[in-house]
């Protein structure tokens, strides 16, 4: 069991495999995947998403996981492979569990992910921010998921 720590040591070497993954799960979401409905895409607005046109939603049993056993070992040691997520986002693509499919305050959320990413400029350094925070946190603790959830709480409550 690899722990935190592993995965801080770990990073510069974890980065570009972790990128890789996420830019070939954000191409099978924008060929597969779907626009975002009206509602959502004024949440999309809202929330400070540039291009909002361009993101896809795509339905799934499960959110994918990395099969390389280096990105495995870290997802677990963040606690990402337990969390069973409900959603997420790789920059414009964005995964949805089956069971959540339409869900405005989830995709509301992601959507704020994706606003990271256009923020920290792409997907490496969003990574590299992203893993580091749960990696020294913890993900519930992590600035851009406490970020993600008080934005998506307010652009839905509004
Ligand atoms: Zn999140």
């Amino acid at each position: 069991m690899v722990d935190r720590q592993t995965t801080i040591d770990q990073l510069d070497e974890l980065l570009p495999l972790a990128a890789q993954w996420a830019a070939e799960q954000e191409r099978h979401v924008l060929c597969e995947g779907v626009r975002l409905s009206e509602i959502e895409l004024a949440d999309a607005k809202a929330i400070g998403v540039r291009n909002p046109e361009r993101v896809r939603l795509l339905r799934v049993d499960a959110v994918p996981i990395p099969a390389h056993p280096m990105l495995r070992a870290a997802a677990a040691s963040i606690n990402f492979l337990t969390a069973a997520p409900r959603g997420l986002a790789l920059d414009y693509g964005i995964f949805i569990r089956a069971d959540h499919w339409r869900d405005r305050a989830l995709i509301a959320h992601e959507l704020v992910h994706t606003a990271q990413f256009q923020r920290l400029g792409g997907i490496l350094p969003f990574l590299q921010t992203y893993i580091f925070q749960c990696a020294t946190v913890g993900y519930q603790n992590a600035p851009l998921e406490l970020e993600a959830v008080a934005t998506a709480a307010r652009v839905c409550s509004a």
